[in-house]
């Protein structure tokens, strides 16, 4: 039996479905898909981390005896290639709606065996008493009780007498040769993502406290990591719970809204594109409204920094996010999907099933969404986490010697002569007002 080990979004050798099932000869391969690059910027920072990534991947499988072929081509093609010497493809379960449009075509070519290799949960298990699947995410979890609860969950183990099959596989790719400029990341994308963790939980005890506090770095910074498969959630979990620190379940808890949000979208594919809620909205369509949002010219300085961060770095904090989201949908009315977009654009840690289930939460149109009537003021937001402007400061230079109290009052750094801040682009009372009214008829309408 020759097996392909189709690494994807699991570029790890531990707690690895991959290595566990494999059974004899194998060849882990990586294809860098055609398909995506094409379509992305030549300064896309997600593919630099991804490259690095690739390359320590391949290190580690051959410090166990193994290799990695790296592809650079269509995933259909390579099998095609691959077929007469393979008998199956071994690779972890991707959800989205294009993997699973190439994962079909790829069948037809070598029977693909998937396992759950990215996620704690199976989405297609945990259903409610009546076998529907659960919406809201408190009855989720208390129904996960065994598993949260427990002190360790199973991991894969690793096939300790795999062997590399003899393939001419030796060529490496740079990243020139895919199109694409080595990029300046954030430092801590370079450490090992248990070095990470193992820094987070000195600190744990105050995670609950001051994990809203965006100007400190109180939250793990995981989420790159997870998304590519270099730490599974499982090992994270295993870890958080061997090293016996008190208050670890709220934080357990959060790793469980990436698991909810997985199973919501496993459930509901539509909602990639439709209110999960069903409800009809007439959104705003001034293109210049959304640009400015995009660009961090909206006039609001928390606003304006997040995303300009965003811009910078493809880094932000979640509870800017969901403050930016908020100004989005409810203040300018523009429909979540473009945000949506626009973050899987810019996030180093996009994940399909968090953002679409974030971004509809924040726009309350979701599964278990914040309700309509709540909007958040994007000055109330950044005097409550960023009072002394902190973060605001170290984004927009320019507001370095601003007293921070004028952040946190609409249109004061405008009418303010000394600086050169442009006026909010809609008023933050009005457009709450509209907002609501609009979805209060919306909801009507639904009913
Ligand atoms: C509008 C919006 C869009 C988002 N888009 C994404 C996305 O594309 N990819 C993504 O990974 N997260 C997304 N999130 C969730 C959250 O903002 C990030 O997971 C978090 O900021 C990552 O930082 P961290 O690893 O330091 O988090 P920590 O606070 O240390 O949390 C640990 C891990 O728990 C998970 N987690 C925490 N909060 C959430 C949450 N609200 N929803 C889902 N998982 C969570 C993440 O995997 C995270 O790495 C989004 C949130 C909002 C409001």
């Amino acid at each position: 039996m020759k097996q392909i080990l189709w690494f994807r979004r699991d570029l790890r050798v531990t707690d690895s479905a991959l290595l566990q099932y494999a059974e004899d000869e194998v060849l882990p391969i990586f294809i860098f898909d055609k398909n995506i690059l094409n379509s992305l910027p030549k300064d896309d920072k997600r593919v630099s981390f991804i490259y690095e990534s690739v390359l320590n991947l391949k290190r580690e499988l051959q410090s166990l005896g193994l290799d990695l072929a790296i592809f650079y081509d269509e995933p259909l093609n390579v099998f095609k290639t691959l077929a007469k010497d393979f008998d199956e493809v071994l690779c972890s379960i991707d959800f989205d709606a294009y993997a699973i449009k190439r994962d079909k075509e790829v069948e037809k070519v070598l029977p693909l065996k998937r396992f759950n290799d990215s996620f704690i949960l199976n989405p297609n298990e945990h259903l409610k008493a009546d076998n529907t699947p659960y919406k809201v995410f408190t009855p989720f979890y208390k129904s996960l009780n065994l598993i949260t609860q427990s002190f360790s969950i199973e991991e894969y183990k690793r096939n300790e007498k795999l062997k590399l099959t003899s393939f001419n596989y030796k060529k490496i790719i740079s990243l020139e040769d895919l199109g694409f400029e080595k990029q300046e990341l954030p430092s801590f994308l370079y450490k090992d993502a248990r070095d990470l963790l193992k820094e987070f939980l000195l600190e744990i005890d105050d995670y609950q406290v001051n994990r809203d506090f965006f100007y400190k770095d109180a939250t793990s910074k995981l989420s790159v990591h997870l998304r590519f498969g270099l730490i599974s959630p499982k090992e994270i979990f295993n870890i958080v719970k061997k090293s016996n620190v008190n208050d670890c379940e709220f934080f357990i808890r959060e790793l469980f809204w990436r698991e909810f949000y997985n199973y919501i979208l496993f459930h509901f594919p539509n909602s990639e594109s439709k209110n999960f809620n069903g409800i009809n909205i007439s959104w705003n369509e001034n293109e210049d409204d959304f640009q400015k949002w995009c660009e961090g010219k909206t006039g609001v300085p928390i606003i304006d920094a997040a995303m300009i961060h965003l811009n910078k770095t493809g880094l932000m904090h979640n509870r800017l996010r969901m403050i930016v989201a908020s100004f989005l949908t409810k203040n300018l009315f523009v429909d979540w999907k473009k945000g949506e977009k626009y973050f899987a654009l810019k996030l180093l840690d996009y994940e399909a099933s968090s953002n679409i289930g974030s971004w509809q939460w924040a726009a309350s149109t979701g599964a278990d969404a914040a309700p309509y009537f709540r909007v958040f003021n994007p000055y109330t937001q950044s005097s409550k986490f960023d009072k002394d402007g902190l973060f605001i400061k170290s984004v927009i230079k320019e507001l370095e010697e601003v007293d921070p109290k004028l952040f946190h009052i609409e249109n004061a750094l405008s009418s303010n002569l000394f600086f050169n801040y442009p006026k909010a682009i809609v008023d933050i009372s009005l457009s709450r007002k509209r907002a609501i009214e609009n979805f209060k008829r919306a909801k009507d309408e639904n009913l």
